[in-house]
């Protein structure tokens, strides 16, 4: 099982391979890896930290717990019809984003984050809404 965050569901569909440290591109590189390789994997939705913000590197700021961190996990939480404490699998989840996520939607959901403006996430969501599973990166 696979510990995941709100706004991280939407990430993992724009990850390309970048991230805040080696460890850390590691880390989400397995965790991406292992979805795309079996989307039957479940994800249990957490408040707050999770299996990426565990490798968030000890030596950068930290904003994992910031009010904005978490209002961009509960309006994405919120937008799938998904609540804190569920299981599902990577394939439902794919599907409800299939069904209620628009590539436009990254500008309001994400509006505070600093990665959105290499716009690798809209192009994820729209992958995603052509059938198609998480991108090889590694
Ligand atoms: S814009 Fe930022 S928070 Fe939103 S999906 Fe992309 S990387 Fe994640």
């Amino acid at each position: 099982m696979i510990r995941l965050r709100g706004h991280h569901l939407l990430c993992l569909l724009g990850y390309r391979g970048m991230g805040y440290s080696p460890e850390y591109v590691e880390n989400m590189t397995q965790i991406h890896r292992a979805l795309r390789n079996a989307p039957d994997t479940t994800v249990l939705l957490v408040s707050g930290s999770d299996d990426l913000c565990d490798r968030f590197p000890t030596s950068q700021p930290s904003h994992c717990n910031e009010s904005r961190v978490h209002a961009r996990d509960n309006a994405v939480i919120g937008k799938l019809h998904l609540g804190v404490g569920q299981p599902a699998t990577w394939a439902e989840i794919q599907q409800r984003i299939k069904e209620s996520v628009e590539p436009s939607d990254i500008t309001t959901l994400c509006s505070t984050c600093s990665w959105r403006s290499y716009g690798v996430c809209e192009e994820g969501i729209r992958s995603i809404r052509d059938g198609h599973g998480l991108p090889v990166v590694d």
